[in-house]
């Protein structure tokens, strides 16, 4: 089976355009190459965006979506070639960090904030070694990086969690990474 590669990104459907267009180069690349998308199974914002543009280049999408969010907001990506309902926000989060082989994020709100925290965490904590590439558009998460930079400056966390996650530019540059990545020793 293809690698398979997680992509958390916004639902916002108020996009600008630099970031969706940051999230068709993705799907386009992860067709291209030949990976599966995972992702969160909704259909709008660049959720929407990157299933949509994987499929247009010949790709596989796995979507896992919580009932809920499926039935009561009616956005889920129904042409997935895999669509998988969960009855709660913690299965789908399970399946979609154990499916994934690597992770991607892309401009995303909270929800996009949380997946990152949850598979950062669990990284830090020796739970998994892949590769977290932090596609920074437009300096998109320089806002967030500063909050990471205050942790070290407090102490707050160590140094050696700068190299277990990796911030690029573009697309391209976040599936070089994951193609030459080799996990770090962990403590
Ligand atoms: P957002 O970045 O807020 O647009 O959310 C992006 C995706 O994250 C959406 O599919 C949300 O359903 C999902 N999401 C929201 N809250 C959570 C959460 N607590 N855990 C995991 N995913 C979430």
């Amino acid at each position: 089976m293809a690698a398979e590669i997680c992509v958390y990104c916004s639902s916002s459907t108020s996009i600008q355009d630099t970031f969706v267009e940051a999230a068709e180069q993705t799907g386009r690349l992860l067709a291209d190459r030949g990976y599966h998308l995972v992702f969160g199974g909704g259909s709008r914002g660049l959720m929407g965006t990157v299933a949509r543009a994987v499929q247009a280049h010949g790709g596989y999408v796995f979507g896992v979506i919580p009932e809920a969010l499926k039935s009561k907001e009616g956005i889920a990506y129904e042409l997935a070639d895999e669509l998988v309902v969960t009855q709660t926000m913690q299965e789908r989060k399970a399946i979609m960090f154990t499916r994934a082989d690597a992770f991607i994020v892309l401009p995303g709100g909270f929800g996009t904030l949380e997946e990152l925290m949850e598979v950062l965490t669990l990284k830090i904590l020796g739970y998994h070694d892949k590769a977290i590439a932090l596609i920074n558009t437009d300096g998109f998460y320089d806002p967030l990086l500063k909050l990471f930079e205050h942790f070290y400056h407090e102490h707050l966390a160590h140094e050696y969690t700068r190299g277990l996650y990796h911030i690029v530019s573009t697309p391209d540059e976040a599936l070089a990474y994951i193609e030459q990545y080799h996990p770090p020793l962990l403590l």
